[in-house]
Order: structure tokens, then C-alpha cells, then sequence
């Protein structure tokens, strides 16, 4: 039986077995979901038509360079933490066509991009996700220049979060403040509860949009004894958090120390593969490509993912500016904790560990931080 008119802010009780329905209510509206899924050996974000295929029963084992599915003992549908994947690849694709241009008998014709308005629904986005979210918002929406891609991609999407029940072991985000529960940028937020044989989501409802989905559901409103339960969830993975990182005075910590020998030993060991720079929610650098055909009749100009780390990207007339691994590893680094504060008023990261777990070598940006504190504390 469910109960009369939700709203936001109200709080909900939603059996395991009727989440399809969520999904279903929100393909209803329109939306294409995406969810966690498995692909290769990996959870990643890819289109979701039912609940059948999300990662039940799947788990994630992640430490430095390693990440390892496993089987858990329970059918936990939202089991795991993150994978490789971030939500940033809906909002800004690794390669956009920016616009074309066709040869003319005078000149050429330039052929704008037509924005397709999208309708995304993120199903299963973490806290510190809803941060990194928040962060690109602010780079590419509250600037003197908008992104139209972005906008047009960002502005319809429906959020259901999912608040952790287990840290990764790369996780650090009770450090920067920004997890493992989702304080708000939600429609929903879901705790999932297995317990004495019963598995349900207490599910918080942050829209009033959110609440006309769950309406649409088999719901009840929450006792305090389920709020309970998925407080403690959420309170036991804040206590379990796989790594940890000060940031007191952390942004003049770094410009102090520009020069410390800790950045030749991080370049020596740093493949400048540019996987930190994929992987992480919040990177965001792009380059442009021009190409045309065989005839010269046509053109076109494409947007590419691009990161700090390749030569290319600070080529300027006569050379790079950073032509060395050290300068591209320190750039990176200090770019995410320290100028990235100077520039956009929060840290560049939100302590998802990706850069941890998906680095070939291991490198550990919480482990660089600490090793330059421990010189300056003695
Ligand atoms: S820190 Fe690791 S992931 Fe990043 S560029 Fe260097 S080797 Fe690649
Ligand atoms: S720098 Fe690393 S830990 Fe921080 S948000 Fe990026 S990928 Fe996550």
C-alpha cells in the first residue's frame, strides 16, 4: 500500500524487488538511464534498460595499480564502489565534432554542430561523483564562457545517488570532505540495506521531481529504525576509508615546494601515461583537431579529451613549457590541490582514489602529499 503525495525532503522505504520500477518510471519520462554495469572484467557507466543488468552480486577490490572484481556472499545491487569510468564522459565526450566546412566556388561554408538535447538519468552516482559533478559545473556553466555541449547535456539530467556501504581502498573522501554520503545536486539518494534476509532503499528524496518518480513505485515512508540502519551504514564506511589525506594548509604546503626533491623521484617512476588524467572526475582538458579529406572539399574541427601529462599539450611556439615527466607529474599535482583552489575556490580533487587504483606504477597522490609534509614537519 503506498501512501498519499510525496515530497522533497520526505524520506521513503522502496523493497529491492521494485527497483526496476524505478528504472521503468524514469524510461517512462523519457529519460535514458545509465547505470553501473559490467563490461571486460570492470564496473563501468553504460546505458541501462532493466535492473537485470546491474553488477548483483559484485564486488570491487581496489588498491594501488589493482582493481579486481569478486563475487560477494549477498546480491547487493550497488555493491562495489567506483570503477574507471566517471559521469564526466556524458557531459563532455572524449571526441566532439565541433563543426564542419564545405568548399565552395568562393571560399568555404561553415556548418555549425546541431546540439542534441540529451535526457540522462545517472543511476547510482557517489558522493564524491555528485562533487566532481559540481566542480565541472563550475568550469565549464559559471565562467565568463558557458560550454554549449555541456549545458545543453547537463541541464535536463536526473540524479539517483547512491550513498557508499563500503570504502574502496583507494577511497579518501572523508578527507576532502565531500563523502561517502550525498548531502545534496541529487533528485534521489538510495542507502541500500541487506538485513535479516530483507533488502530494501531508504531513499531520500531531494526534487520534487524525485518524488513523482518514487510515487510511481511501491513505497512506504521510512521508520526511524530504517533511517537508522542507513545512517550506520554510511557512518561505517566513513570509518573505513582506504586512505586518507591532510589537507591543512595543504595549496601553500605545495607552493612552498615547488622545488622538493620528491618530484624527481615521482618522475622516475611516473610513465606519463595519462591515465590519472582519464580516469579522475574533475580533469577536464580538451584539445582541437582539424581534419579534412582526401579532396580538400571538407573540413572538420573535433573536440579530443587531452591531459597535462602529454608534450603536445603545453606546446607552444619553439616547444613545451613542460618537457619533463617531473614538471607534468608537479603541474598535475598541483594543479588538482593547490591552484585549482586559486582558480575555482574548491580543490580539484574530491578523493575518489581512480587515480590511485588506475595508475600502471601505483603512484599514490596521497602518499606524494604526505611524503612532502613529513620533510616540512621533520
Ligand atoms: S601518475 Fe601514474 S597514471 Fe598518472 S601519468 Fe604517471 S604513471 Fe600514468
Ligand atoms: S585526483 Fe585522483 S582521487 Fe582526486 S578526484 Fe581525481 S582521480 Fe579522484
Amino acid at each position: 500500500m503506498s501512501p498519499a503525495r510525496l515530497h522533497m525532503n520526505d524520506t521513503a522505504v522502496v523493497e529491492a524487488e521494485h527497483l526496476e520500477q524505478l528504472i521503468q518510471a524514469l524510461i517512462r519520462k523519457g529519460y535514458e538511464v545509465v547505470g553501473p554495469t559490467i563490461r571486460e572484467g570492470a564496473i563501468v557507466y553504460d546505458r541501462v534498460g532493466s535492473v537485470k543488468e546491474l553488477p548483483a552480486g559484485w564486488t570491487d577490490e581496489q588498491e594501488g595499480g589493482t582493481y579486481r572484481l569478486k563475487q560477494r556472499a549477498d546480491k547487493a545491487l550497488f555493491g562495489y564502489v567506483v570503477g574507471p569510468h566517471s559521469w564526466k564522459k556524458y557531459f563532455q565526450p572524449p571526441a566532439i565534432r565541433l563543426w564542419r566546412a564545405d568548399r565552395e566556388a568562393k571560399g568555404f561554408r561553415i556548418v555549425a554542430e546541431k546540439q542534441e538535447p540529451a535526457k540522462f538519468a545517472f543511476l547510482g552516482v557517489r558522493a564524491c561523483e555528485l562533487h566532481g559533478i559540481r566542480i565541472q559545473d563550475k568550469v565549464f556553466l559559471e565562467g565568463p564562457y558557458s560550454d554549449p555541449t555541456y549545458r545543453t547535456r547537463r541541464e535536463n539530467v536526473f540524479i539517483v545517488a547512491v550513498n557508499c556501504g563500503q570504502a574502496g581502498g583507494t577511497c579518501f573522501c572523508v578527507s576532502m570532505n565531500t563523502g561517502p554520503k550525498a548531502a545534496c545536486g541529487y533528485d534521489l539518494a538510495l542507502t541500500e540495506v541487506l538485513e535479516g534476509g530483507r533488502h530494501y532503499f531508504v531513499v531520500e528524496i531531494g526534487t520534487e521531481r524525485g518524488a513523482e518518480i518514487v510515487a510511481e513505485m511501491p513505497h512506504k515512508p521510512a521508520m526511524d529504525a530504517e533511517r537508522q540502519t542507513a545512517e550506520g551504514i554510511v557512518a561505517e564506511t566513513a570509518a573505513h576509508m582506504g586512505r586518507t589525506m591532510d589537507t591543512e594548509g595543504i595549496k601553500d604546503l605545495l607552493y612552498r615546494n615547488y622545488e622538493h626533491p620528491r618530484w624527481d623521484e615521482v618522475a622516475a617512476r611516473c610513465l606519463s601515461c595519462a591515465n590519472c588524467t582519464m580516469v579522475c572526475p574533475t580533469c577536464f582538458c580538451s584539445t582541437v583537431e582539424d581534419v579534412t579529406d582526401l579532396t580538400g572539399e571538407h573540413a572538420e574541427r573535433w573536440r579530443k579529451w587531452d591531459s597535462c601529462f602529454t608534450m603536445d599539450f603545453s606546446y607552444i611556439h619553439g616547444g613545451s613549457v613542460r618537457a619533463t615527466v617531473k614538471s607534468r607529474y608537479r603541474q598535475w599535482m598541483t594543479h588538482k590541490l593547490a591552484t585549482w583552489i586559486d582558480q575555482f575556490g574548491s580543490s580539484g580533487c574530491v578523493g575518489c582514489g581512480r587515480c590511485i587504483t588506475w595508475c600502471p606504477v601505483a603512484i599514490d597522490i596521497t602518499e606524494e602529499v604526505r611524503a612532502i609534509r613529513k620533510t616540512e614537519s621533520g
